[in-house]
């Protein structure tokens, strides 16, 4: 995999999205082939089906089982994202997830039940690893909606969610690593007596030393940190890539049954080294998550703060209930996300959003504002409808999002021996 994000902006940037219009075809190469007719306003759809973001692939086949068994939505789309909560390997969910700029892992989630027409929520939860369930919890044992911080904790534990350290020490060595990144201004990190302190790689670019240079130097003293840090040697890169832009990771699950139920839900860790407290748009009811059991559900992953902004999740199914396709209801909502800023290239390169649609008939849709992260790693979304696959989703621009701020190409011999992680 690829590190840089930068090889993106090639292109059609400028045009593309100013005048609003979706650069991509439907019918794009999946992963296994040619995507069917995934946004036909017209039937027939295949149902049940789960659609989520694709790092929940791995616990749709358990899920999409237990949905064609007979069980109820919500409890199958719980199926799939606890997966990601319950790993430790994943660093964007729940047990694991990037701390705060603390040190402490603080969780968010929301889900809504279809046939009921409930919700629930959790924001800013610690110590307790699968609030995708508290959120369901709070739905269901509460007449509120919306649980935050230490009073979501405290009823979580009374309702017997076991309190345990989120905090990987993979997780907490990234964390250690930012800090000491930042150290320049503050008493974290080798002082001035440590025989090995160097002057940091700051300070302006001159001619005998570039830009790209000063980069170099930063990543390898950053590298030199991580292998202090007891970080190891594959894995480094990626740890400095998650110091010097910090990574948001998500997962929404949408699941439809045969009978015409449908359920939504979203768990994350939210922005890695956020101000404790923070929340994104994951646990809020209208933009991480929104489902309506009269018309479908919609859920998000990327840049939260854009999001709530245009309450993507409802604007796409209210957008489905006037009549657009799944594709066209969400490309509408990345449309306002890009005017928001007046499409402004210079600022929307630096967002990226991914919504995943699913219509009441079965009929649903991937769209990103762009393409991927980077060449070669676009944005998917997962489906199961009896066939598994992962499909390419649909971008309203080509390119490809980039880190803020913004980092030059990564010289390639620094790159040899890691596993880039994104
Ligand atoms: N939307 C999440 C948040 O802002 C992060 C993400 O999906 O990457 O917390």
């Amino acid at each position: 995999m690829t590190f840089s994000r930068r090889d993106f902006v090639k292109t059609s940037l400028l045009g593309a999205v100013a005048a609003g219009v979706g650069t991509q075809a439907q019918g794009e190469e999946s992963e296994q082939g040619a995507a069917p007719e995934r946004d036909a306003q017209s039937g027939p759809h295949k149902r049940p089906i789960i659609v989520c973001a694709n790092n929940g692939y791995a616990h749709l086949e358990n899920a999409f089982a237990f949905l064609k068994g007979g069980g109820d939505t919500l409890d199958a789309a719980l199926k799939v994202v606890k997966g990601p909560e319950d790993d430790p390997d994943d660093d964007s969910v729940g047990l694991g997830g990037l701390p705060n700029e603390e040190g402490v892992v603080e969780l968010d989630a929301c889900c809504m039940h279809g046939p009921t027409r409930r919700a629930g929520s959790v924001g800013g939860v610690r110590n307790i690893k699968n609030v995708s369930l508290v959120s369901k919890a709070v739905m269901e044992h509460t007449g509120h909606v919306m649980l935050v911080g230490e009073g979501a904790e405290r009823f979580a534990v009374a309702l017997g969610f076991p309190r345990e350290n989120l905090l990987t020490e993979h997780s907490r060595k990234i964390w250690l690593l930012w800090k000491e990144f930042h150290s320049t201004k503050d008493w974290w990190g080798p002082g001035l007596a440590d025989p090995h302190w160097q002057p940091p790689a700051t300070g302006p670019a001159s001619k005998d030393k570039p830009q790209s240079e000063l980069w170099r130097q930063r990543i390898e003293d950053l590298q030199a940190r991580a292998a202090d840090l007891g970080i190891e040697p594959e894995h480094r890169l990626a740890a400095v890539h998650k110091v010097l832009f910090p990574q948001t990771g998500t997962i929404h699950c949408s699941a439809l049954n045969d009978k015409d139920e449908i359920s939504g839900c979203t768990t994350t860790s939210g922005l890695a080294f956020k101000l404790p407290g923070r929340c994104g748009d994951s646990p809020i009811i209208g933009a991480g998550c929104y489902t309506d059991q009269d018309v479908g559900s919609a859920g998000a992953t990327g840049s939260g703060e854009e999001n709530i902004k245009v309450a993507g999740a409802h604007t796409i199914v209210e957008n489905m209930r006037h009549g657009m396709s799944p594709q066209e209801a969400g490309l509408d909502a990345l449309k306002r996300i890009v005017r928001n800023y007046n499409g402004d290239m210079n600022k929307l390169r630096f967002m990226d959003m991914t919504y995943y649609i699913l219509r009441k008939d079965g009929a649903y849709a991937g769209v990103s504002l762009w393409e991927g992260y980077s060449k070669g790693n676009p944005h998917k979304i997962a489906v199961h409808d009896g066939n598994l696959r992962a499909e390419v989703a649909v971008s309203l621009m080509k390119g490809y999002s980039q880190e803020y701020p913004p980092f030059p190409d990564i010289p390639e011999d620094l790159k040899k021996g890691s596993v880039y992680l994104k």
